[in-house]
């Protein structure tokens, strides 16, 4: 009998805490390459990427963030699960694309298979952004401009990196997305390089495979 429908364990990081123990991070470049988590011990930790994936079961694989968007992914009961690092770079290289894809090259899985959670992230409220940058993602995504860029009470543009997201998720054929909705600027309990700068921490978000599915 199939087992129902439970996310994996998973959990948006706060200022001040540690990741479990054995928690694995990409070192992040704010790039689309995936990094597989698939052999004993696992030992990526530090390698270039900013997806991790794994179907390894017990593997926790965690995502770094003070204002870049956390996204973790889970499909098939948590047995195939993924957290990615999508700041306004990744995001307009598209690295929820990167991750979903990984996923289905490498699982199988389909996109209405997956969960996706988005994390605290800075939001429109708090992300002013240069008038270069809003003119990338209006090249990038002319659908969606009207959506993601807004304006900032100084009259200069705001950019909707949680939605764009989201957008590209949706376009991808993933419908099951929650959104925590937080402005990592907006609350202290969050780490916000915008708000705190170089003294700011980062926060780590995580996600568990879960056990192996019974045969
Ligand atoms: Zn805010």
């Amino acid at each position: 009998m199939a087992r129902p429908l439970t996310p994996p364990p998973h959990h948006f990081g706060r200022k001040g805490e540690a990741p479990p123990p054995g928690t694995v991070t990409g070192n992040q470049v704010h790039g689309t390459v995936v990094l597989r988590l698939g052999g004993h011990p696992p030992a990526l930790s530090g390698a270039d990427g900013d997806v991790v994936l794994t179907h390894l079961p017990g593997a926790t694989v965690g995502v770094r963030t003070a204002d870049c968007l956390p996204l973790l992914l889970s499909a098939r009961n948590g047995t195939v699960v993924a957290a990615v690092h999508a700041g306004w770079r990744g995001t307009v290289a598209q690295v929820a694309a990167a991750a979903v894809r990984a996923m289905e090259s490498d699982h199988g899985v389909t996109p209405k298979e997956i969960h996706a959670w988005l994390g605290p992230c800075i939001r429109p409220c708090c992300y002013e952004v240069g008038p270069e940058l809003a003119a990338t993602v209006r090249e990038h995504f002319p659908q969606w401009a009207g959506q993601v860029i807004g304006t900032f009470r100084s009259g200069r543009p705001t950019l909707d990196v949680a939605l764009l997201n989201r957008l590209q998720l949706t376009a991808l054929g993933v419908t099951r997305i929650d959104d925590s909705g937080a402005c990592t600027h907006c609350h202290n309990g969050y780490e916000s390089y915008r708000r705190d700068g170089a003294a700011s921490g980062r926060m780590v978000s995580w996600i568990r495979c879960a056990p192996e599915e019974p045969a």
